[in-house]
């Protein structure tokens, strides 16, 4: 697929008709053994396809072999761009692994107590990655390849007492458990020899042909047309896009449940992002300790522009957590069933009870697991168009981002498990959450970079003098690390840290954004550089560049707090600009 500087892809699933699915699947199943088994015999050149990335990943496959069970040369070159794709990933991975392999250590793992079983050391683990991508000077993107290798090391050392030798021992053979067929491969839409797919934008549906064996196994055209109805996305995409040789995918549900799926992608250019010389408002955004995220905009000259704005998750980590623990309980409840059932003679009559009682909880899992998934979607959704409707109101064309390396805890939660637990959903809803934003920066024309946020909530933004955080305004005999408020010694200023926080990162953001301007270079600052600049706040321009407010469904609105249809107890949004205001920025 061609991935460039100026072009992203985009991608909507399609559940193919019920009369096309048997077909379909018996496709998937063929195409995943050939896929598999390609697999397996590459695997032991798995080197080579890191070093050569050059042209399509089919090619570089059929260098090695040709296809172990032929269906048809393009049904071969589409398997093999799937086995191409997945070896050249791994292949990623193994260079990520080749690097982290000299700093594994026994320190990343932190021993047996009573109160809690072995675990992973994550602060020393992410010191020790820090430092060595420090030496690297590479981009955010592979701080999570090694942190994902090195987690993955360590899952490791719990089943062996030591860690990996090399990747092969870490990794094994990534087989495909449900098939995936890309037509990437293939001759294209109209020519193509094991799919065709044409669009009728009148009637508003594509049409799409496959082959595939049949009951007994052998291949041949489909008689007829799968008539798919386009989506609304799609089509509102289509005539801004390039439309790209679909996949074919199996999903299947922990109820055994199997069906077939249709990727559409379209290719689409980015947004040109906005020339430097013209930004001139920054967006700094934290991830806070105590609200998710706050956000804060800053002019060029260091002047505060409109009011900072919390975005609290409140209920939200309460009840996912609650979601997990009834996970739990029901996988508990999974392992005692299989173990009684197991535990009876063959021919018992109540092994079916057992068998029928699993299949149930194993769909209530199941359902709880996308319930939980959902709702950190929809929260990564919420939060990151509001980031980026804020910088759109505010006038940004940068957002400025404390990068992803810091996971605070949010302290909520009961005992070590419930913050725990908290703490995991709250770096996935992050993670996702950056990656949103990046993703619809690029897309809308957002210039997006991220700031390192060591000092930045120890940091009057006033002065620029360091500071220190305490429990509360009222309570300032003893500084807290944690502390939610922020008083400066220096000059007196003080207020909520979180918000002090994302001033901070905005500060980081403008001196960026300067040296932008008037060197060309990019060059990331400590909060401690003198080109970091103080920032004051006078209330002037505060005023916001609201767009004009359209018929929608309004928020409901309960005293201080307005919900956003949909989220009523889930997630409150929170801000001190005046009620009316706030709900048009909704809206
Ligand atoms: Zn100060």
């Amino acid at each position: 697929m061609r991935t460039s500087r100026t072009h992203q892809p985009l991608t909507y699933d399609v559940r193919l008709p019920d009369e096309a699915q048997a077909d379909a699947l018996r496709l998937l199943d063929a195409t995943r053994r050939v896929v598999n088994q390609a697999l397996i015999m590459l695997w032991p050149h798995l080197d080579e396809f890191g070093s050569e990335r050059a042209g399509p990943a089919w090619k570089q496959v059929g260098k090695y072999l040709g296809s172990p069970d032929f269906h048809g040369d393009r049904q071969w070159r589409c398997e093999s761009e799937v086995v191409g794709r997945l070896l050249r990933q791994q292949a990623e991975r193994k260079k990520a692994f080749e690097l982290v392999a000299p700093i594994l250590s026994d320190g990343f793992i932190r021993p047996t107590t009573e109160k809690r079983p072995a675990g992973k050391n994550r602060p020393v683990i992410k010191e020790a990655i820090t430092a060595l991508q420090k030496s690297l000077e590479e981009d955010e993107t592979s701080f999570v390849a090694l942190q994902n290798v090195v987690e993955q090391s360590c899952n490791f050392f719990f089943q062996h007492d030591r860690f990996p030798i090399d990747y092969e021992e870490l990794q094994p053979v990534p087989l495909l458990k449900v098939g995936m067929l890309t037509y990437a491969g293939d001759d294209g839409r109209e020519k193509g020899q094991a799919y065709r797919l044409a669009l009728d934008l009148e009637a508003e549906v594509a049409h799409f042909r496959f082959r595939s064996p049949d009951e007994a196994g052998t291949w041949h055209w489909a008689s007829v047309d799968t008539i798919i109805p386009l989506p609304e996305c799609l089509k509102e995409r289509l005539p801004h896009g390039e439309l790209m040789a679909p996949t074919l995918r199996e999903e299947c549900r922990a109820d055994g449940e199997r069906f077939a799926v249709l990727d559409f992608i379209i290719e689409v250019e980015k947004e040109a992002l906005p020339e430097w010389r013209s930004v001139e408002r920054v967006l700094g955004a934290d991830w806070g300790v105590h609200s998710l995220l706050t956000a804060t905009a800053v002019d060029e000259h260091s002047e505060q522009v409109g009011r900072p704005f919390f975005l609290d998750s409140g209920s939200f980590d309460g009840r996912q957590a609650r979601t997990r623990r009834q996970i739990d309980e029901l996988k508990k409840k999974v392992a005692r069933y299989e173990q009684e059932r197991d535990a009876l003679p063959e021919e018992h009559a109540k092994r079916a009870w057992y068998t029928q009682r699993l299949v149930l909880y194993r769909r209530e899992i199941d359902l709880c697991w996308r319930k939980y998934e959902q709702r950190n979607r929809a929260l990564a959704h919420l939060a990151s168009n509001v980031l980026v409707l804020l910088a759109r109101v505010h006038g940004c064309s940068l957002l400025s981002m404390e990068s992803l390396k810091t996971l605070k805890t949010t302290g909520r939660g009961k005992g070590v498990r419930g913050r725990w637990r908290n703490y995991r959903n709250n770096s996935t809803i992050r993670g996702e959450i950056w990656k949103l934003l990046r993703y619809k920066c690029h897309l809308i024309g957002l210039r997006f970079h991220t700031e390192q946020p060591r000092g930045t909530s120890h940091t009057c933004p006033h002065c620029g003098q360091p500071a220190s955080t305490y429990r509360s305004p009222s309570e300032r005999k003893k500084a807290v690390k944690w502390g939610r408020w922020m008083y400066c010694d220096a000059c007196s200023y003080n207020g909520d840290r979180d918000y002090c926080a994302s001033v901070n990162i905005a500060r980081l953001g403008i001196a960026y954004l300067i040296q932008m301007k008037h060197t060309g270079k990019a060059r990331s600052c400590s909060m401690t550089d003198p080109r970091v600049k103080p920032v004051s706040y006078t209330g002037a321009g505060a005023v916001l560049l609201l767009p004009p407010t359209g018929s929608h469904a309004r928020p409901i609105v309960s005293g201080k707090i307005s919900y956003y249809p949909g989220w009523l107890g889930s997630a409150f949004l929170q801000s001190s600009q005046r009620k009316a205001v706030f709900l048009r920025l909704c809206g």
